[in-house]
């Protein structure tokens, strides 16, 4: 695994560290939120006892632990071409799948393809993320698939503890100018400065979360499936079969993947050289 210099890690553009700002601070924010306000109104409320409190919060500091970690593992792990390293093999049946790159002024791998932002060709690339700011391809799918999940699965988690906490605080919140908080929180927030508008907020961008994410997951889940990109999604060319698809991206030991991203799971295909279904 190669990891990228810090000058190649920041945000490119405007756009990207507009979203990753929002990440970066909606998630420790939320954390927070739920932890310090709407944890011990529920547990006064349902009656919590301390185990279940305890395990509760372990659950949210395991998600947030993998959220954190995996983003920060996709934008740090490069999966660039590495220029000096390719070599484009002799066999003119195999170089017949090689391309050249006009911007980088190399010769690339089949499935490899250049990012205008990255301005970098990139293996097996998938897309531009803005959250990570970085390209999404052959080494560090697995981290982006998980900061999916984890973001996915902490964002349902904070909307239906959110809401609970909205329903005990409904002769707050229901009344005329609500309709402004929940259709411009950020404006009703400017115009009138309290903490209650600002946990509105917080619930409505979890739920905004939520509804994206959960596209964005099965969005991605049917790319993992079938062993392609977003590129290819057009052909079954690169299609492993389940097993095969899931280690291209989770690596050999895929089934502990979800634990952390420190767990070492090498991947089967070195991003250059591709079997297909036909091999
Ligand atoms: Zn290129
Ligand atoms: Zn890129």
């Amino acid at each position: 695994m190669i990891l990228r210099s810090f000058k190649r890690v920041r945000p490119r553009c405007l756009a990207d560290l507009a979203c990753f700002l929002l990440v970066a601070v909606f998630v420790p924010v939320t954390f927070i939120f739920q932890v310090t306000v709407v944890l011990p109104e529920l547990m006064e409320l349902f009656g919590f006892g301390y185990y279940l409190l305890f395990f509760i919060f372990f659950i949210g500091v395991f998600i947030l632990f993998n959220l954190i970690s995996n983003m920060m593992a996709c934008m740090l792990v490069d999966t660039s071409i590495n220029i000096e390293l390719l070599k484009p093999p002799l066999d003119p049946v195999q170089r017949i799948s090689w391309h050249k790159c006009d911007d980088c002024q190399a010769e690339v791998p089949p499935r490899c393809r250049h990012c205008d932002i990255c301005q970098i060709c990139v293996l097996k690339r998938d897309h531009h993320c803005r959250f990570t700011g970085c390209c999404i391809g052959h080494y560090n799918y697995r981290y982006f698939f998980f900061f999916l999940l984890y973001l996915a699965i902490g964002s349902m988690i904070s909307s239906i503890m959110g809401s609970i906490f909205i329903c005990l605080h409904l002769d707050i919140y229901w009344h005329l100018s609500t309709l402004l908080t929940v259709f411009a929180p950020a404006v009703s927030l400017a115009l009138n400065a309290n903490w209650m508008s600002f946990y509105l907020l917080i619930c409505e961008l979890s739920l905004l979360s939520f509804c994206t994410t959960s596209l964005l997951l099965v969005y991605h889940s049917d790319i993992f499936k079938r062993g392609t990109v977003v590129k290819e999604r057009g052909t079954s060319r690169w299609n492993l079969g389940l097993h095969g698809n899931s280690q291209m991206v989770l690596g050999k030991r895929m089934h502990i993947t979800w634990l952390s991203p420190f767990i070492r799971s090498d991947l089967p295909h070195n991003g250059i050289n591709w079997e297909t279904k036909e091999d």
